[in-house]
C-alpha cells in the first residue's frame, strides 16, 4: 500500500508568519492521524531573494512548534537538471514560448489598449495578462533574438495547452472543508492565468514548474495549502496532464487575515512565529490562533 502523502513547502524568502504555522500543521496534523508521511520541501528557486537565514529560521520555528519532518528535505536549488528536463519536453510539445517583452513594453502596449477603450483581460489577482505578441515570432525571428542574448522568459501558450486536451481532463478535486471523504470535482480554468512563466533564462523553472515536477517526484498524494494558490492549481493540472505526472487531491484552507483584515504576508512582523515566541506566546497558542486545536 502507498502511503498518503502531505507536504509543506515553504520559499525562504521571509520569516514563516501564521498562516505559514496553520499549513504546516494541517498538513502535519493530517499526515499524523492518517498515518502518512509528511515531508517538508524548501522552495528556494529564486535564489536572490532566498537566504540561508531565512532557511534556518524555517526549521526553528517548525521544531518549535512541534513539527517533526522526514530527512534530507528537498531543496529545489539542487535539482535544477530535473525542472530543466520538464521544461525541454514542454518546449518541444511547443507548449511553451520564448517571451521577450519587457515590463516597460507591456505596461506599454496595456496603455494603448486602455486608450483605444479596451478591457484588456486580468488574472484573479488583478494583473494583467501577458499579451502573448512574440507568440507569432517565426522559428527564425526566435532562435536569432535568443542567439543576440536578448533577456526571455518561457511563457506557457495556454492556449494552445489547453487547446490539446479534452475539457475533462481539466479539473481536480477538492476537499470540502478538509474532509477527504467530502471532495468536489472543479473544472480547472488555467485560461484565467494567461500565459504564466514556466521558466526564466538564467533558473530553468518557475514556481508552476517546480511545484509540479516535485510532487510527483516525492509521491505527494494530497495538497494542503492557502486558498490563495486556488486558481494556480488549474495551471498546474495542466502540466501534469502534459507531462504525465498523476493528480493529487487538493485542500485549499483559508487565509488567516492581519489585524487590516488582508491577507498576511510574510513583511506583517507581528504575526510572524519568530515574533510571536519572542513575545511569550506559546506552541499551543498558536494552535489556538490559527483554529486548530
Ligand atoms: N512555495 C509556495 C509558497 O510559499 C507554496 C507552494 C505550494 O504549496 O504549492 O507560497
Amino acid at each position: 500500500m502507498t502511503l498518503l502523502t502531505f507536504r509543506f513547502a515553504p520559499s525562504p524568502n521571509g520569516e514563516l508568519h501564521l498562516g505559514h504555522a496553520q499549513s504546516a500543521l494541517l498538513n502535519h496534523d493530517m499526515a499524523r492521524r492518517v498515518g502518512g508521511r509528511f515531508l517538508l520541501r524548501i522552495e528556494d528557486i529564486d535564489t536572490s531573494r532566498c537566504t540561508p537565514e531565512f532557511e534556518a529560521g524555517i526549521y526553528r520555528d517548525l521544531e518549535w512548534l512541534g513539527i517533526e519532518w522526514e530527512t534530507p528535505v528537498r531543496r529545489q536549488s539542487e535539482h535544477f537538471a530535473d525542472y530543466e528536463a520538464a521544461l525541454a519536453r514542454l518546449i518541444k510539445a511547443g507548449f511553451v514560448y520564448p517571451a521577450f517583452m519587457t515590463r516597460g513594453q507591456i505596461r506599454g502596449f496595456l496603455a494603448e489598449r486602455t486608450i483605444a477603450g479596451d478591457l484588456w483581460p486580468r488574472d484573479p489577482d488583478g494583473a494583467p495578462l501577458y499579451p502573448g505578441l512574440d507568440k507569432k515570432l517565426s522559428e527564425r525571428g526566435r532562435l536569432k533574438r535568443i542567439a543576440s542574448g536578448e533577456s526571455f522568459v518561457w511563457r506557457l501558450d495556454v492556449e494552445k495547452a489547453c487547446g490539446a486536451l479534452p475539457a475533462e481532463e481539466l479539473s481536480w478535486q477538492e476537499a470540502e472543508d478538509g474532509s477527504w471523504e467530502a471532495r468536489r470535482t472543479i473544472l480547472a480554468e488555467p485560461r484565467l492565468l494567461g500565459d504564466v512563466v514556466i521558466a526564466r533564462k538564467e533558473i530553468p523553472t518557475s514556481y508552476f514548474l517546480s511545484v509540479v515536477v516535485d510532487d510527483a517526484l516525492q509521491g505527494v498524494s494530497h495538497i494542503v495549502r492557502g486558498r490563495d494558490l486556488y486558481q494556480a492549481t488549474a495551471i498546474q493540472r495542466l502540466l501534469q496532464q502534459h507531462l504525465g505526472l498523476p493528480a493529487p487531491l487538493y485542500f485549499h484552507h483559508r487565509l488567516i487575515e492581519g489585524p487590516d483584515g488582508r491577507k498576511l504576508s510574510k513583511s506583517n512582523r507581528d504575526s510572524g512565529i519568530r515574533a510571536l515566541r519572542e513575545a511569550g506566546v506559546t506552541p499551543a497558542d498558536v494552535r489556538r490562533m490559527v483554529g486548530l486545536e
